[in-house]
């Protein structure tokens, strides 16, 4: 049995970065930037006016409180600014082009309006005033985003405002999903006979793994047939990137997934890590080339596992950085085995005062998927020490794959 540190590691090392491809800005939104984004234009693209108002030239006379000008005509956005308008006084729009030599925009509420043509400041003006220069926001050639970055409504609107048609994003990784257990029925249509319970793990994976912006290429029940594993896994290994089991990797007489692995000629990287839930967790590299990670059944160690074996893995492949925990203390006490790397299910929330407060739920038995409702984020207590006093501050989490209510 190894350290999750250790397991992780091993894990990682097997990760390449997927190959880069064109995807549409428009089909863009959860995948990954491969390369960094430069701004080929920039934003704003041209002075534009801040407000609805008028724009004058602060070098002209008389733009003292009181003062009165004639207005020359009407600048409304999206029409090309007159070539010859300073000197003069327009009446423009929000987002209007701001024809040269003019640098300032007194909005209508200053501005008394004496008749269609005339006006009156009622306060003084300055230069510079309610104008948006061009590259203000986004300057020509600046980084926008990094390589590695998810592409979310945000960088989804600055791509549009950039007029990005296509970028360059990572593969989405494949994952082939297989549920051990004699005792599943997949179809919700049937009833469930004596012993038998409805597979949940894959539903949770599947979701979690699109979230995540991989591809859910196969989701196969084997019941607990070795053979039916070792033909699916053959047929999956050379077009996935990642097999994804649950269940048959611990100690009962079903649980034939490390010798199945073993006799396929698959190069095992690790079998047990010392954490909880999940200990029973499993990675390999199979012969055909795609990684092996197989997940205990138990519903929270298949989460845990996915969250804490899985997303950096898929993060590893997409190019994506590690993720930062979150820091919050403890709200009670609580007491732990020692040795083992704890993974509990927890509400954070934000104190009154001050930083995040961790809640530890009840419930947090591998097969108690109630709880999991309740949690927003997983609390993780290292291996060093079995007391933890309320106040003690802990790495967390958010529960989903994808952040969920944070952003990381
Ligand atoms: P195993 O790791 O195969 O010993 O399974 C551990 C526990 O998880 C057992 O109670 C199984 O019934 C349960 N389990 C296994 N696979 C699933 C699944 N796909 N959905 C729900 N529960 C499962
Ligand atoms: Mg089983």
């Amino acid at each position: 049995m190894i350290a999750y540190a250790q397991a992780l590691e091993l894990l990682l090392a097997e990760a390449a970065v997927l190959p880069a491809e064109w995807c549409r800005s428009a089909d863009a939104c959860g995948r990954i930037l491969a390369e960094p984004l430069r701004a080929s234009n920039m934003l704003p693209p041209f002075d534009n006016a801040a407000m609805d108002g008028y724009a004058f030239a602060t070098s002209s006379e008389g733009l003292a409180a009181g003062s009165e000008h004639r207005v020359a005509g009407q600048l409304a956005a999206g029409a090309p600014p007159p070539p010859d308008a300073a000197g003069d006084v327009w009446e423009i729009a929000t987002g209007a082009a701001l024809p040269a030599g003019l640098d300032c925009i007194v909005p209508f509420e200053r501005v008394e309006r004496l008749s269609a043509e005339r006006i009156r400041l009622r306060e003084a003006a300055f230069a510079g005033q309610n104008i948006r220069r061009a590259g203000s926001d986004i300057a020509i050639a600046g980084e926008v985003a990094a390589a590695g970055q998810r592409i979310d409504p945000a960088l989804r609107m600055v791509l549009a405002a950039l007029g990005v048609e296509r970028i360059s994003v990572r593969r989405k990784p494949r994952v082939a999903l297989l549920s051990t257990g004699a005792e599943l029925v997949v179809d919700a249509f049937l009833p469930l006979g004596p012993g038998q319970i409805y597979a949940s793990n894959a539903s949770y994976l599947e979701a979690s793994l699109r979230a995540l912006g991989a591809e859910v290429i196969a989701n196969v029940a084997l019941g607990d047939d070795a053979q039916a594993f070792a033909a699916q896994t053959g047929r999956l290994a050379d077009q996935a990137d990642l097999v994804l089991s649950t269940g048959a990797v611990s100690m009962g007489s079903r649980d034939f997934i490390p010798a199945g692995l073993q006799a396929m000629g698959a190069r095992l990287l690790f079998h047990k890590a010392a954490i909880r839930p999940g200990k029973p967790i499993l990675a390999a590299r199979l012969q055909e080339g795609a990684l092996f990670v197989g997940l205990p059944g138990n519903p929270i160690a298949v989460a845990v596992g996915l969250r804490y074996f899985v997303v950096p893995l898929l993060r590893a492949m997409l190019g994506m950085p590690a993720e930062t925990p979150l820091r919050a203390s403890l709200a009670a006490p609580i007491r732990v085995a020692k040795g083992l790397r704890h993974f509990l299910k927890a509400r954070l929330r934000q104190s009154s005062d001050s930083g995040l407060v961790a809640e530890l739920l009840e419930g947090q038995q591998s097969y108690r998927m109630g709880s999991l409702l309740q949690a927003n984020a997983w609390v993780v207590l290292p291996e060093d020490a079995d007391e933890w006093p309320a106040g003690a501050l802990v790495d967390a989490l958010p529960r989903d794959a994808d952040g969920g209510w944070f952003v990381v």
